[in-house]
């Protein structure tokens, strides 16, 4: 009995310590499963892929006669795929670069070629489907919330299960409960904070059938979770993705990093650009936090 007694305290501990492990790991496995928890890639909702490769070639862009070029005889091939970031001081030209490259703004000189093909041959439907470019205004229309997100949809409608996974993965339960569930009509869409309708837009994004998002500054209104959150979404999600980055954070994300400085392009890995770019170096520290 004294044995069995002597020895109950540190089995009861053990059991504790074996519980409480079990706890965390519960606890983290909750977690985990709260960000890993991807609903599967939008069944045949992807614009059926000619190769969707970007490239600039030479290309030079001025919003007037008389104006100096925002883009000035810039080469650039981005892969399929491929997840680079684009920063650079305010007025530099990125969201010019970001049109340019979604066919939404046509070269002055040179070429712009998705999939190996001139812009300006593409069916502008396919193009519209296949290239999305995420701004910084978000557009929420009255509708319902299921109508909202699945606006860029072009063939299949998503289920509600799809539906509710890119709710969660957006963070957007809360909201969608305080809605009135996903079918709710969105009555005065201005009522909703920016960022509500920032990730509202997001979501609608990542359930499109583009192969190519391209985020102009379209987490800006985020808090640094939400649009962690939102960005790793987009970084799991199968295409190409092209974010101008809003925060330092979403440059540590990318393995490719495009710094923009008054119509020139410098680019490499933020190893890279941190010793060869001065102004990179000022763009970092100066946005550390
Ligand atoms: P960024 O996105 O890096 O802040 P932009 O590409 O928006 O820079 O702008 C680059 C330059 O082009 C700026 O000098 C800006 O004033 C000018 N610009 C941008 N849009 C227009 C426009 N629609 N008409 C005339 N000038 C423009
Ligand atoms: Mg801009």
């Amino acid at each position: 009995t004294y044995l069995v007694t002597g020895l109950e305290p540190a089995l009861r501990s053990m059991v504790h310590t074996v519980a409480n492990v079990g706890l965390h790991l519960g606890v983290l496995l909750i977690r985990l499963a709260d960000h890993v928890d991807v609903p599967p890639a939008p069944a045949g909702g992807k614009a059926k892929a000619i190769h969707a490769e970007l490239e600039l070639q030479d290309v030079t862009f001025a919003y007037g006669p008389y104006s100096p070029p925002v883009v000035d005889r810039l080469s650039l091939s981005i892969a399929e795929g491929e997840h680079l970031s684009v920063m650079g001081p305010s007025g530099a030209g990125k969201s010019t670069l970001a049109a340019l490259l979604a066919g939404l703004d046509r070269p002055d000189c040179g070429e712009v070629r998705i999939g190996g093909r001139r812009v300006s041959e593409l069916d502008p439907t396919w193009l519209r489907r296949a290239v999305v470019l995420v701004p910084q205004e978000s557009y929420v229309f009255t509708g319902t919330v299921r109508e909202n997100l699945a606006y860029l949809r072009a063939e299949s409608a998503p289920e509600d299960r799809e539906l509710d996974g890119v709710i969660a993965l957006f963070g957007l339960g809360e909201l969608v409960g305080r809605l009135g569930g996903r079918d709710a009509v969105i009555e005065r869409p201005g009522a909703l904070s920016e960022g509500e309708r920032q990730l509202l837009v997001l979501a609608r994004v990542y359930l499109s059938t583009a192969s190519v998002v391209i985020l102009d500054e379209a987490t800006c209104h985020l808090d640094p979770v939400a649009e962690a959150r939102a960005e790793q979404a987009f970084v799991a999600r199968p295409g190409t993705l092209v974010v101008v980055a809003h925060r330092i954070s979403s440059v540590l994300r990318a393995p490719r990093v495009l710094v923009v400085e008054s119509g020139t392009v410098t680019e490499g890995s933020h190893q890279e650009l941190r010793q060869q770019s001065a102004l990179y170096a000022d763009l970092i520290g100066m946005n550390a936090e």
